[in-house]
């Protein structure tokens, strides 16, 4: 055991363990289940991280584009997936490109795409095509993907596309429980995804879900090591969200400190990363977001970029998903001590 954590029995000793780079199974279990005044100094704690690395205190602002809603994937707690039945949708590339305008216009520079997982070569060409036409209008636009799992192949033709950085959460570092929530998946195959993202030249990013059935506070611990082992650039938290019809759908959501106590953590452990505070957060608790970026995140995602009547069809999650707004956000980054 290291000499930090021995006999550590209160909060103060844990946490002097925490900045010591003690990152012990044993005191990262202690840290996950503070709340109350703990928690506050732990949040305490995150921010320093964060703000002696990210000095000028300004979040990371994207828009997000839900490209399509079709997934071959079939996450058990998910809306959409190969099992569902519901209108699909891929926005062509006139529309598209009217949207990254608005985008561009309105000022921002990071545009995330997102969809559901589908490996067809036609959709991810056509992401390819979508991605090459950004980079050849709006050279300054940074191009973040998050559509799933791909073959080394479709990996390498959408970052020759232009593509900057790539989102693949594992979710969760438990096996066992990786194929109980998406049976149609492996552990290791999404393993292997995420060092092909990386040996191909995206900045990748990766991380877990809080509150999934049958995960236990030793499964989140392990999440925060294999994050830190795997020493990427971005990292995620997100509570977990058991969306209306689907099979999990009458599971609990994810406990909301806890998942905030994991991003306070995850800052800690690997502070000069970029973290969302995510709409889950928002989902799962009051003011959820705001607490996220006083729990040490510094990135959010302005829901802008998907036409109203679209949105509707991109339940992920749930169908009454938080979309927060660029209002929302100036609110909560300033009221945090932050800048946008
Ligand atoms: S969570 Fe993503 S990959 Fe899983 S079923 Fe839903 S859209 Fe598909």
């Amino acid at each position: 055991m290291p000499i930090a954590m021995k006999n550590a029995t209160t909060a103060d000793e844990v946490l002097a363990a925490l900045r010591a780079g003690d990152f012990s199974h044993e005191a990262l279990r202690a840290a996950l289940l503070m709340r109350g005044g703990e928690q506050e100094k732990l949040f305490e704690l995150a921010r320093e991280c964060r703000d002696r690395c990210f000095p000028d205190k300004r979040v990371e602002v994207r828009s997000v584009i839900e490209i399509s809603n079709i997934c071959r994937q079939g996450c058990r707690y998910c809306n959409m997936g190969r099992k569902r039945d519901y209108e699909h949708y891929i926005i062509q590339l006139p529309a598209f490109m009217k949207l990254v305008e608005h985008i561009y216009r309105s000022g921002r520079r990071v545009l995330l795409l997102q969809s559901g997982e589908n490996s067809a070569q036609s959709f991810v060409e056509h992401v390819a095509l979508c991605v090459e036409e950004v980079k050849k209008r709006y050279p300054d636009m940074l191009v973040i993907l998050c559509l799933g799992n791909l073959s080394r192949t479709q990996y390498h033709r959408l970052r020759q596309a232009g593509g900057d950085r790539y989102i693949l959460k594992f979710e969760t570092s438990n096996p066992e429980l990786y194929s109980h929530i998406k049976p149609f998946d492996k552990l290791d195959r999404r393993l292997t995804c995420l060092q092909w993202i990386t040996e191909e030249g995206f900045t990748a990013s990766t991380g877990n879900i809080v509150g999934l059935p049958g995960q236990t506070l030793d499964d989140i611990v392990e999440d925060l090591l294999l994050i830190k082992k795997l020493k990427l650039s971005m990292m995620s938290c997100s509570p977990f969200i058991p969306a209306e019809n689907s099979e999990f759908g009458d599971q609990p959501m994810g406990d909301l400190d806890t998942a905030l106590n994991t991003m306070a953590l995850l800052r800690i452990m690997n502070p000069h990363t970029l973290m969302p505070t995510t709409s889950a957060l928002e989902k799962v608790g009051h003011d959820g977001q705001y607490r996220g970026l006083m729990a040490g995140a510094n990135t959010v995602t302005i829901h802008d970029g998907t036409p109203e009547d679209l949105k509707q069809l991109f339940p992920i999650y749930s169908v009454s998903r938080v979309r927060p707004t660029q209002e929302h956000f100036e609110e909560i980054v300033h009221r945090a001590g932050l800048k946008m």
